[in-house]
This record gives C-alpha cells, structure tokens and sequence, in this order.
C-alpha cells in the first residue's frame, strides 16, 4: 500500500533497523522499545488489522509468529517473551499494518495494561 508506514519500511523508502527478512515476513526495532527487546514483526503483504485478515492469510499471520519464536530464540530470550497484536484502537493500535510485537529481555507482568 502506497502511503503505508510499514509497507514503506519493508520498500526501505522509511529507515528501520532491520532484524530479519524472509519472502513473506519482516522484522525490525520498535522506535519506542518497552524492553530491552522490542521487535514488530509484519507480513510483507499489506493487512490492515487482524480483524481484516482473511482465511487465505492463515499461514501468513501464523509465520509471523513463527519468525518471532525463531528471533527470540537468536537472541536468547525464550526464559520468557511475549508476543502482543494490539487489534482497533481501543487496544492501542496505532499503525494500521498487521504487526507483532515481540517484547522480552525483562520481567513482563500479567495482565498486561
Ligand atoms: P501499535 O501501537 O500499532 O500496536 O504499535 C505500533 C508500534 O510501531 C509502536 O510500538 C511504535 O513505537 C512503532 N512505530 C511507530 N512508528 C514507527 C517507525 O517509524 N519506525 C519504527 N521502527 N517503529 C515505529
Ligand atoms: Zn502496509
């Protein structure tokens, strides 16, 4: 999507520190880290939200999972990490491109705020 902030992130034309990269994934530094881990994964396709994700992007939202398990266990976080999707605003979603956040490396509470 043209005037998408991660859509540009992945087309390099908005700088990231990039962490990882596949054919159908991304993943880069949060701007904002609440961790000393603090990575958003997204699926190179644009998908506005979960709630927007349809039955064909099954095997797309579950890699994203899957490359931020293989990004934990590189950094050596999986004593404990989380992964978060915030869904709608009222959740705190703020960009509107499907992302994981991968939060470890610190004690996280339950439940989380
Ligand atoms: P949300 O609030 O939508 O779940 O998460 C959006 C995340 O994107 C926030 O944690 C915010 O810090 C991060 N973010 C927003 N703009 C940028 C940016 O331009 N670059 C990077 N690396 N992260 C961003
Ligand atoms: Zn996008």
């Amino acid at each position: 999507m043209a005037d998408c902030l991660f859509c540009r992130i992945i087309r390099n034309e908005v700088p990231s520190r990039k962490v990882y990269e596949d054919d159908h994934t991304f993943a880069f530094e949060d701007l904002n880290p609440q961790g000393p881990t603090h990575i958003l994964v997204i699926p190179k396709k644009h998908i506005a939200s979960l709630k927007d994700a349809k039955a064909e992007d099954a095997e797309l939202v579950g890699r994203c999972y899957l490359t931020a398990a293989h990004i934990a266990r590189e950094r050596s976080i999986e004593d404990g990490y989380r992964t978060v999707l915030n869904v709608g605003p009222r959740a705190g979603q703020s960009v509107f491109h499907l992302h994981v956040h991968l939060i470890g490396g610190r004690n996280l509470q339950w439940p989380p705020g």
